[in-house]
């Protein structure tokens, strides 16, 4: 445990904060405007250099652009949370501001931020921090999901999550005949931006068929999604903002004339030094390729994106339990107004489950509200409203997840020689051979971080963020595979360190102080080591 002591040594700025709030996304955003009305002071921590997260990525404060909102779904809304919080003597925003860990303190959680001067990544010289907060909010958001296949790790081939960010913060495309391809509906935005930089896109390949689809928004479009339209107040209400960005999607697309396949996946990646061709394959309801219908497409970038994975690294170090299968680790488990397991900790946002940024904001306002009450700033009458969006909302995101779920058979693309873990290099050979080596070992439903350990695979500078979910299915734990689960999923979101951190800055950090385990204990099957 950390004690009040020990942080005055230790070079950092210790400060006590009533309600502490963890990414600058559209949840965190909502929770902390959500405590400041309430009453609550508020410190908001955003590691990027501007506020707005993922949904609300734009070009940097030096390069503005002259219409900003055109290029954006419910700017409007940012740009007033924005000017809200920073016009607010009582809600401090720090961007450049990372959390890397969280440790148990005395009476209160020790967050410890480092915070980089404007402008200047990666800089020496990082501002540390040591905060004190008698509430948490975390609302870290995901990253991409990327189910690996032949020549994944070519040059040329990105996550749409990249291609979407470069489109949004650099208005450049990552190529000029690109193929989207993976799963979601995140596709259609990515092929969007895609085209406003000017690229062409090829086609869009959703690996999800009619049948899959039609389980998951079937309902929806006829009106009988249990709990959408049964929430006491309209449900076509509250999605209308999604039907229209939805619908702003399938025009651009259907503008500029690009085909939209469904049961079509990407099989290999192919080229010299970089991608020139993508081969599609037609998927059956397992997601495995059909023999034979193979096509190759000549292009030079490729964008595939089967979905979100939640960052859970903050949650976790702060001792908030998670549930569920989702990518590998599941997701931070809460109530409907974002209380975590641990006691003084909320969540919200995509890291309690994948469900766009209108239930980002809903989340954040429920559990800023939340945070602010329990600490004796009581929340007005609005909670029932933003409950009764939240069930919709949350209603549809399952639909929307049942609908692009990964299948199993997706691993029957993964031949031997694809590199899973692109970082340390191991291919999904390896991870086999030495499975199967072990399989019949005594100890073997324990034995996923030994074979972390003798493969190393997810122990590369990436941490497992990109091939953590894919190590495990290969191994046959986690994300379905086609043979099965026999071992528990190897927790690779249990990082010590949630972002990296320079070895003098932990050095100067004295000994007592170092981190070394997450607040409180959780069962999990396995630690990183
Ligand atoms: C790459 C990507 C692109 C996306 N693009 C779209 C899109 O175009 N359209 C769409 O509808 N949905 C998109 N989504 C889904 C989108 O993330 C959500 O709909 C919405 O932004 C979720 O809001 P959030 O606040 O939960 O998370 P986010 O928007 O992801 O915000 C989380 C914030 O937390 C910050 N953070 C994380 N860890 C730390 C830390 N340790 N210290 C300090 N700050 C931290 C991050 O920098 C980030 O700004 C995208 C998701 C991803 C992963």
């Amino acid at each position: 445990m950390v004690e009040p002591a020990d942080l005055a040594g230790a070079g950092a700025e210790v400060r006590d904060v009533e309600v502490l709030v963890v990414g600058g996304g559209p949840a965190g955003l909502a929770a902390a405007d959500a405590a400041r009305r309430s009453g609550a002071r508020v410190v908001l921590v955003e590691g990027g250099d501007d506020v707005g997260g993922q949904y609300w990525r734009h070009l940097p404060a030096e390069r503005p652009a002259a219409a900003e909102a055109q290029l954006h779904h419910g700017w409007s809304t940012f740009a007033g949370l924005r000017r809200t919080l920073a016009g607010d003597p009582g809600c401090e925003v720090l961007t450049g501001a990372s959390v890397w860990a969280v440790e148990p303190g005395a009476g209160a959680l020790v967050v410890r931020v480092l915070v980089t001067p404007s402008g200047q990544a990666d800089a020496p010289g990082r501002r540390h921090l040591a905060l004190r907060p008698a509430a948490l909010v975390v609302a870290t958001g995901a990253h991409d999901l990327t189910l690996p296949f032949p020549g994944w790790d070519l040059p040329g081939v990105v996550t749409g999550g990249a291609a979407q960010a470069f489109a949004k913060s650099e208005r450049l495309a990552v190529g000029e005949r690109v193929v989207v391809a993976g799963a979601g509906p995140f596709l259609l935005p990515v092929a969007s931006s895609l085209l406003d930089t000017g690229a062409r896109v090829l086609e869009v390949a959703e690996a999800a068929g009619p049948a899959q689809l039609t389980r998951g928004w079937g309902p929806l479009l006829t009106g009988g999604g249990a709990g959408v339209f049964a929430a006491g107040l309209s449900g076509v209400g509250v999605l209308a903002g999604k039907t229209r960005e939805l619908a702003g999607y399938v025009a651009a697309l259907t503008a500029a004339r690009v085909p939209y396949r469904t049961a079509t996946g990407v099989v290999a990646a192919r080229g010299d030094g970089r991608v020139e061709e993508v081969v599609l394959a037609r998927l059956d309801a397992t997601w495995a390729p059909v023999p034979g219908t193979e096509r190759v497409v000549a292009a030079d970038a490729l964008a595939v994106s089967h979905g979100f994975t939640p960052r859970l690294e903050v949650a976790l170090a702060a001792g908030a339990a998670v549930a569920g299968s989702g990518a590998g680790a599941g997701f931070v488990a809460v109530d409907d107004r974002g209380a975590t397991s641990a006691p003084g900790v909320w969540a919200a946002g995509e890291v309690t489950g994948i469900g766009g940024a209108d239930a980002a904001l809903v989340e954040g306002a429920l559990a800023g509200l939340a945070a602010a009450e329990a600490l004796g700033h009581p929340a007005g009458p609005e909670v029932d409203g933003l409950l009764r969006r939240r069930r919709v909302l949350r209603a549809f995101a399952d639909r929307l997840a049942a609908a692009h779920a990964p299948r199993p058979g997706w691993l029957a693309q993964v031949t031997d020689d694809t590199v899973v873990c692109r970082c340390e290099e191991v291919t999904a050979g390896r991870l086999r051979s030495v499975a199967q080596a072990t399989a019949s070992a005594a100890d073997a439903p324990a034995g996923s971080r030994s074979l972390r350990l003798t493969t190393r695979a997810g122990l590369g500078p990436c941490q497992g963020r990109v091939c953590g979910h894919a190590v495990d299915a290969v191994l046959g734990c986690g994300l379905p595979a086609s043979t099965g689960t026999t071992r528990p999923p190897v927790s690779h979101q249990r990082r010590p360190l949630a972002v990296p951190v320079r070895l003098g800055e932990l050095a100067d950090l004295p000994p007592a102080t170092t981190p070394t385990s997450p607040a409180t204990s959780q069962p999990t099957s396995e630690e990183t080591p």
